[in-house]
């Protein structure tokens, strides 16, 4: 994808209504400080564009991305945060769940995962729901330069195994320090999602 224009266009509250938008849009889920806002600034071809969370999990919006005037890129709010209170964890949730019921042009759901990391609880409850809501998630395996080379096919194993993907999962290595990754992403997306 070659990036014309960026456009932080739309930020939705718990108390927002959605956009109606008419472009595709593409949805990013992730536990806080997982490297969302990195990857999301990585594919636009910006610095620091996307938030880089000073205050992991205090922000509790959906962003929306123009990218082009063709398509969104939709940065969902970052979940796991340990001093979040129970009310915000529910607003989280429905406001989440607002959107994956609601949007009518979510296309796909992407699923940041740590790439050093066995899943945590948070993240297998969230793949489990976005599944639930009718979505197949692609796995992005963030942090990729964090790891040996020779340890990748183990830990990608992991993750399967950790989340119990549905087979046939795709699950993509990430780094936002090397931008490994970012064409195999934008692919994928131009080639199943847009147009
Ligand atoms: P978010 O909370 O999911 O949006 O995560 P951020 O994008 O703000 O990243 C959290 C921290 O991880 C920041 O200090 C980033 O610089 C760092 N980080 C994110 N992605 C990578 C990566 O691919 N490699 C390395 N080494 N650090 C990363």
């Amino acid at each position: 994808m070659i990036i014309k224009s960026v456009n932080l266009e739309t930020v939705c509250g718990i108390t927002s209504v959605l956009p109606q938008n008419t472009k595709p849009e593409i949805a990013f889920a992730g536990k806080s400080n997982v490297g969302k806002s990195s990857l999301i600034n990585a594919l636009m071809n910006r610095k620091s564009y996307a938030r880089i969370s000073a205050t992991p999990g205090k922000t509790q919006t959906i962003n929306f991305y123009n990218i082009n005037e063709e398509m969104y890129l939709v940065d969902l709010p970052g979940y796991g945060y340990a001093k979040v209170s129970e009310e915000e964890k529910q607003k989280w949730g429905q406001l989440i769940e607002k959107y994956l019921h609601g949007s009518s042009q979510l296309k796909a759901v992407f699923l940041l995962i740590d790439i050093r990391h066995d899943p945590s609880a948070n993240d297998k409850m969230m793949y489990d729901w976005v599944v639930a809501q009718g979505y197949q998630p692609i796995i992005i395996a963030t942090k990729l330069d964090k790891i040996k080379r020779s340890q990748i096919d183990k830990h990608l194993k992991m993750l399967r195994t950790g989340l119990g993907l549905v087979p046939g999962t795709r699950i993509i290595p990430f780094s936002a320090m090397t931008k490994q990754g970012r064409d195999e992403i934008w692919e994928l997306v131009e080639t199943e999602y847009l147009g």
